[in-house]
């Protein structure tokens, strides 16, 4: 009895050479002209199940921040009242100082997050949802389920973080 060969699980090649995949984004079949196909738009039934995924994110993250900010009014308080009457407890405020720091910059991270979130719902109720901002073409809709709130597709994105790098 000859083995099975496994070919057939292996359908998407595009999946396993990750680095590789970078200049050919997804179709690469045919065309080797300049004018790239654009990818297909979601479904309506694909915008459903991602707004709900948002939506779902927006009330996380909404939480999140609320924990944060019961954190952090203690830890400012230190500064606010700090009269004079702090010096005994000047390993307190300092590692409350850096303890601080570190919670506010997570909070600015989720911050964004849910900024982005939330940006991406407004799309979804205008009907802009899964449209890249920059080329106006669809988002790939792999993209836009590994990330929801993504606002350009591949292309425009690699060329925004080219011409701004951090
Ligand atoms: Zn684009």
């Amino acid at each position: 009895m000859p083995t099975k060969p496994a070919g057939r699980s292996k359908k998407n090649p595009g999946r396993t050479a990750k680095a590789g995949a970078r200049k050919s984004p997804v179709r690469t079949s045919a065309s080797r002209t300049t004018r790239q196909k654009p990818a297909r738009p979601l479904t309506r039934r694909e915008v459903e199940e991602l707004r709900r995924f948002l939506e779902a994110e927006r009330v996380r993250l909404n939480e999140e921040l609320e924990a944060i900010e019961e954190r952090l009014p203690e830890v400012e308080q230190v500064g606010l009242d700090a009269g004079g009457s702090y010096d005994e407890d000047l390993v307190d405020v300092a590692s409350d100082t850096f303890e601080r720091e570190k919670v506010l910059a997570i909070e600015n991270s989720v911050h964004q997050l849910l900024h982005q979130v939330e940006e991406a719902l407004v799309r979804v109720e205008g009907g802009t949802y899964g449209i890249c901002q920059v080329c106006e073409q669809p988002i790939h809709p792999d993209r836009l389920h590994a990330l929801p709130y993504a606002r350009l597709c591949i292309r425009c994105k690699e060329r925004e973080e080219r011409a701004a790098p951090r």
